[in-house]
């Protein structure tokens, strides 16, 4: 299976892609994780991405791409995948369409969207902040993450309804429920 998970940012796409991924014995990828893991080991690419982390913009898409195929490309990840952040705009997924016929993989087989209420989200991202401490859980940070994923990353869902490949998951309840209906939509 290759899935990619769709949904504002707290609606539960880590959790749901960790879980799914033991489920289904592949790969997740989080592009957000692996740019944290890059900011806080100082590299290139975390120096280039960690200011606009830390705003709550999209970074470059040149500074994902490269995240996401050298992922792809290795040979575990040819059985299937998660995606957990990537793409975030509609050049991201067209890229990751070609990207896929470039490396000789199938097409992507399910759009899973988490949906989540605005209010909720807001609600969850304060508590992520407490507990977590991540600096873009902080509330101004937290408003523009919403903003940039309405304008930005919403239109995906008219993209991959389009491919036939959009399924929405209601992403309130318990962890199990919210699992329980996505293994529904990719079975
Ligand atoms: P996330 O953990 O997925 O919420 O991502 C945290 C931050 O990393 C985002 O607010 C962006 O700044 C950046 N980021 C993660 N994935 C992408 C992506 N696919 N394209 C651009 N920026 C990204």
């Amino acid at each position: 299976m290759r899935i990619v998970l769709l949904g504002a940012p707290g609606s539960g796409k880590g959790t749901q892609g960790k879980i799914l991924a033991a489920h289904l014995g592949i790969p997740k990828l989080s592009t957000g994780d692996a740019l944290r893991a890059a900011v806080a080991a100082g590299t290139e690419l975390g120096k280039k991405a960690g200011p606009c982390m830390a705003a709550g913009k999209l970074v470059p898409d040149e500074l994902v791409y490269g995240i996401v195929e050298e992922r792809l490309a290795q040979p575990d990840a040819h059985r299937g995948f998660i995606l957990d952040g990537f793409p975030r705009n509609v050049a991201q997924a067209q890229v990751l369409d070609s990207m896929l016929a470039r490396l000789n993989e199938t097409p992507l087989d399910r759009a899973v969207h988490l949906h989540v209420e605005d209010e909720e989200i807001i609600k969850r991202l304060h508590e992520r902040a407490v507990q977590e401490g991540r600096h873009d859980d902080q509330p101004d940070v937290i408003r523009h993450r919403i903003e940039v994923y309405n304008e930005e990353t919403h239109p995906l869902l008219d993209y991959y309804e389009a491919q036939g490949k959009l399924a929405t998951v209601e992403g309130v309840g318990t962890v199990e429920e919210i699992m329980q209906r996505v293994l529904k939509v990719v079975a």
